[in-house]
């Protein structure tokens, strides 16, 4: 379904966009290299040109494949007023990461991508909708298969508390009765967070090095000191990972010729009056100064002349798209996205091409390659309940279940 959605976007883009003012068609450059192929018989195949079926495609050596998870599009239940859940994952031959922000916890097992390999988190900036569902891949990945602490970047902020190391140290002590009492069951090695903290005035120094990945950070402006965006090379490619911002003069220098820049564009001022409720001033302010406004992204993007634009953090849905859309093509006719949840490219020094990921709604974590570390023998954490508790013990449920034990215990070999 959502596949269908997101196509339709490019579909409107190619048979082409008016000018609502003018009356003029707007001449671009295609969207993506997606299409193409032709069924070949009757009962013959047809091209994979929309659809990336996770886990059935090896990535070649010089490719990176994108996924988008947290666009805009809030896909919490009950939280559908709060600001979007943001930005992405993107993995490699040699190594996955995860790029910049948390996305719903029920995105990424769809992905089939072990927990294992997703141990990389590289936060832009604090606000709730970039950071908001760390605990659900913190804990999540603790009991689905990672074997080793979770590994977060983020930037400094103008004092101590302002910065990622503060944040991620008094998220872990808000979760303290979670971890006691998963430390009991399981390795607590899995359940620690190390930090790298790196100065957010810092421009286009290496935050991270590995595998032949180089990740690099440049400030962004954005509601206050410490917001940051990220460039990342690797086998000859760069891909530039926009966090919220006002259009700045870091993004311009160090995205230039990215291959795949994406950069926020966030909804027009009057749709943010019609469909958010705000008032006027608040959507100005909200619409052009904290965050990128349509034209001003497109600006962004014929400066500095991508392969391919993308666009993210607005509300990708009928009533904002076209809007969002025509304002982007007042200043810009590249190769765009507007990207939403699920939409997936594949970088490559040849082609890029945009598809969408196809995956159940449920589906349980892929196991990796290695075993999790042993949990601690019985006994040897105390337990985190007390006899007063305990002492609620209701016996029939013993009985009820004796004969599942007895049965898993001889189907295990288990004393
Ligand atoms: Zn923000
Ligand atoms: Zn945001």
């Amino acid at each position: 379904m959502l596949g269908l959605v997101a196509f339709a976007t490019v579909a409107i883009c190619g048979l082409g966009i008016y000018d609502g003012q003018s009356g003029k068609e707007l001449k671009f450059t295609k969207q993506a290299e997606a299409a193409g192929g032709m069924v070949k018989s009757p009962t013959g195949i047809a091209p994979d040109r929309y659809a990336y079926y996770p886990g059935t495609e090896e990535l070649k050596k010089d490719e990176i494949r994108l996924i988008a998870c947290g666009t805009g599009l809030c896909r919490l239940p009950g939280v559908t007023r709060l600001p979007p859940v943001s930005w992405s994952k993107s993995e490699m031959a040699t190594s996955s990461f995860s790029i910049s922000a948390p996305a719903p916890w029920s995105m990424w097992p769809p992905l089939m991508i072990p927990y294992d390999f997703l141990d990389k988190i590289f936060l832009t900036h604090l606000h709730t909708d970039h950071w908001g569902d760390l605990a659900t891949i913190w804990a999540g990945g603790w009991t689905a298969g990672r074997t080793g602490p979770l590994r977060i970047w983020g930037p400094t902020g103008a004092t101590k508390e302002m910065g990622t190391a503060y944040a991620v140290e008094n998220f872990l002590k808000t979760y303290t009765w979670d971890a006691r009492t998963r430390n009991v069951f399981l390795s607590p090695k899995p359940g620690k967070i190390t930090v790298k903290e790196f100065d957010y005035k810092a421009e286009n120094a290496v935050v991270y090095q590995e595998n032949g990945v180089t990740i690099r950070s440049i400030p962004a402006i954005h509601a206050g000191d410490g917001p940051v965006s990220y460039i990342l090379e690797y086998a000859g490619l760069k891909v530039v990972i926009g966090g919220d911002t006002f259009p700045n003069k870091w993004y311009i220098k160090h995205a230039a010729n990215a291959d795949l820049a994406i950069h926020e564009t966030f909804l027009t001022p009057s749709d943010l009056v019609k469909l958010y409720g705000q008032s006027p001033g608040q959507a100005l302010g909200v619409g052009t100064q904290i965050h990128t406004s349509p034209p001003a992204f497109g600006k962004v993007m014929s400066t500095i002349k991508p392969r391919h634009a993308v666009g993210y953090h607005f509300f990708n849905e009928q009533s904002t798209h076209d809007d969002v859309l025509m304002g982007v093509r007042e200043t810009y006719s590249g190769p765009l996205s507007l990207a939403v949840d699920n939409m997936v490219w594949n970088i490559s020094k040849e082609k890029i091409t945009e598809r969408m990921v196809i995956s159940p709604d449920q589906a349980w974590a892929v196991a990796g390659p290695n075993k999790p570390p042993k949990p601690p023998a019985r006994g040897s954490v105390p337990s985190e309940i007390t006899d007063f508790i305990e002492a609620g013990h209701w016996g029939p449920a013993d009985e009820a279940q004796a004969d599942l034990i007895k049965k898993f215990k001889a189907e295990h070999k288990m004393k």
